[in-house]
């Protein structure tokens, strides 16, 4: 494998196998080793290895990379994910865990030399205890399905991300996921009592408690956003949270984004933390208004919704006291949600901004990062100098509360100079991120995608730190090798993915 204007040829430090890429024949030659490994472990049905079944796995949501792994595995059973990592281990075969692809960083790529674990089968609820306000749930349930499944005790799962109807709790451990409500009720790690799974060798281990400690060293918050590099998680106990009785949405209009990004900041200031606090610029708005038809106000350069739940008495004078903190930063227009169907309206649109940039563009890149609430202008007003100096549009919806950006790249795939170009915007707004004290990732993971901008936020000691502790879970770096670790002083970034991991394809 060549990288960089050297043209050193490295392996990534996490990388169990020579990663340079293998003839035609070495290739089959071990797929036929590993899928007939398998087969002792797994019955025919749950191994499939041939391309026209492998190719549905080769990418996750960020579709620009994609590698076919060797085979992937369809376990059903405890006893057949313990006896995959076994086998895996013994041939040392790396191994990408799973849930159903929406991962927006790469982090369920395949490895070129490794296996697909898929924990899809894994989708029962196991518990629901409205006593403790807790469920256990195997790892393939779907976020939502854990809310519909505590309905009817008054309880739900608090964190909510946008892609809640398909992604998998599995998914949202790795990745630390975030949504709308994290603001007021916390990401993934602040939800999440117990995780049980296992380990690159199939030893069964466990981390927190389904009380409220557990004794020892905080693993459990060491393994919530590792993104399936040190055990594969199988079942987990979340918490469970009583549904508000009333929940209502202001949405407020600004004539600047400066002024909107000071509103944000003026409204945790004052005291108040919304049960949710988004922001769209125009473009965005422009994009999700023609789709969904929300009522969104076309003439202002960014909207605000911020949201109250609780009681009728906390609800009411809480979007009092933000009408008039909004009010005071500038706000051109402001409007009240009046009804459940209102505020799901209010919502429809940034709900639906990944889909609806879908519609503008052939491609595009979703970046994630987070920066100081403080310096929300600053960096939309830079990433607007950003558009000009790549030659590429950019629309911005994003967790403004929590000051994670979600700038979305568009682009065409089809050309090669666009998406080079795209590259160098997603790891601009990244450098810039860090700059103004922020960091490279909120919600959506490292995985391939921001190899390189590690090297932005940590020092090779910090990342040998990091790959120290993965060393610790997984010596041999079977699990998920190649991903959020970059090679100390070499290059690792998606230009080199390109070139390693396989073609590049339209999104
Ligand atoms: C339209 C859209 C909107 C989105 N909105 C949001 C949002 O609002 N907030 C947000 O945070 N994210 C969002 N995402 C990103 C994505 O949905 C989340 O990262 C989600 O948690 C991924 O879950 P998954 O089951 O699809 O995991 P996958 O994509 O299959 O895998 C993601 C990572 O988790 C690992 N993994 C999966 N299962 C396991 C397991 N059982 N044990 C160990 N490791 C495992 C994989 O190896 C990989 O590294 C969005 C994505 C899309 C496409």
């Amino acid at each position: 494998m060549q990288c960089g204007a050297d043209g050193t040829t490295v392996a990534p430090m996490n990388a169990p196998l020579p990663t340079a890429a293998p003839s035609p024949q070495e290739r089959a030659a071990r797929q036929d080793q590993v899928v007939q490994a398998l087969l002792q472990v797994l019955p025919a049905q749950a191994l499939l290895w041939h391309t026209e079944d492998t190719t549905p796995y080769e990418c996750d949501g960020l579709t620009a990379y994609r590698q076919r792994p060797l085979a992937v595995c369809l376990p059903e059973t405890e006893a057949q994910v313990q006896a995959v990592l076994r086998t895996c281990h013994r041939l040392g075969v790396p191994v990408v865990a799973r849930g159903t692809g929406t991962g927006l960083s790469g982090g369920a790529m395949p490895h070129a030399m490794g296996v697909i674990l898929s924990l899809a089968r894994f989708n029962r609820i196991l518990a629901i205890d409205p006593a403790s306000r807790t469920a256990r749930v195997q790892c393939g349930v779907r976020n939502l399905a854990i809310s519909e499944a505590a309905a009817p005790y008054g309880l739900y799962y608090a964190p909510d991300p946008s892609s809640q109807i398909a992604c998998t709790i599995g998914g949202n451990i790795a990745e630390n996921s975030g949504g709308v409500h994290c603001l007021k009720y916390g990401l993934t790690v602040h939800n999440v009592m117990r995780v049980r799974g296992f380990t690159a060798e199939g030893e069964e281990v466990t981390f927190g408690s389904e009380a409220l400690d557990a004794p020892g060293y905080d693993l459990l918050a060491a393994v919530i956003g590792s993104e399936g590099m040190l055990a594969v998680a199988i079942e987990v106990t979340v918490k469970l949270v009583p549904k508000p009785q009333l929940a209502r949405c202001i949405m407020a209009s600004f004539d600047s984004v400066r002024k909107a990004g000071d509103a944000v900041a003026a409204v945790i200031a004052a005291g108040i933390i919304p049960a949710g606090l988004e922001m769209m610029d125009k473009p965005m708005t422009a994009a999700v208004e023609d789709y969904v038809h929300a009522g969104y106000d076309l003439t202002a350069e960014a909207i605000l919704l911020c949201e109250s739940d609780g009681t009728p008495e906390e609800v009411e004078e809480e979007i009092g006291r933000m009408s008039a903190v909004l009010q005071s930063a500038g706000a051109t227009a402001l409007a009240v949600s009046q009804s459940e169907a209102e505020r799901m309206r209010f919502w429809s649109g940034r709900k639906n901004a990944f889909p609806a940039s879908g519609r503008i563009s052939p491609d595009y890149m979703c970046m994630d990062s987070t920066i100081p609430r403080k310096r929300l202008a600053d960096i939309l007003l830079a990433i607007q100098d950003m558009e000009k100096k790549y030659g590429l549009r950019c629309c911005n919806v994003f967790h403004a509360g929590d000051g994670n950006l979600h700038p979305l790249i568009l682009f065409d795939a089809n050309d090669a100079d666009q998406l080079h170009r795209a590259e160098q915007f997603g790891a601009d707004i990244m450098k810039t991120s860090v700059a103004f004290g922020g960091a490279i990732t909120g919600e959506h993971g490292v995985g391939v995608e921001k190899l390189a901008s590690m090297r932005e936020q940590f020092t090779d000691a910090e990342l040998q730190q990091m790959e120290g502790l993965k060393r610790a879970f997984d010596p041999q770096g079977l699990l998920n090798p190649g991903k959020v670790i970059p090679t100390p002083n070499r290059c690792g970034d998606m230009g080199m993915m390109k070139a390693v991991q396989g073609a590049l394809s339209r999104a």
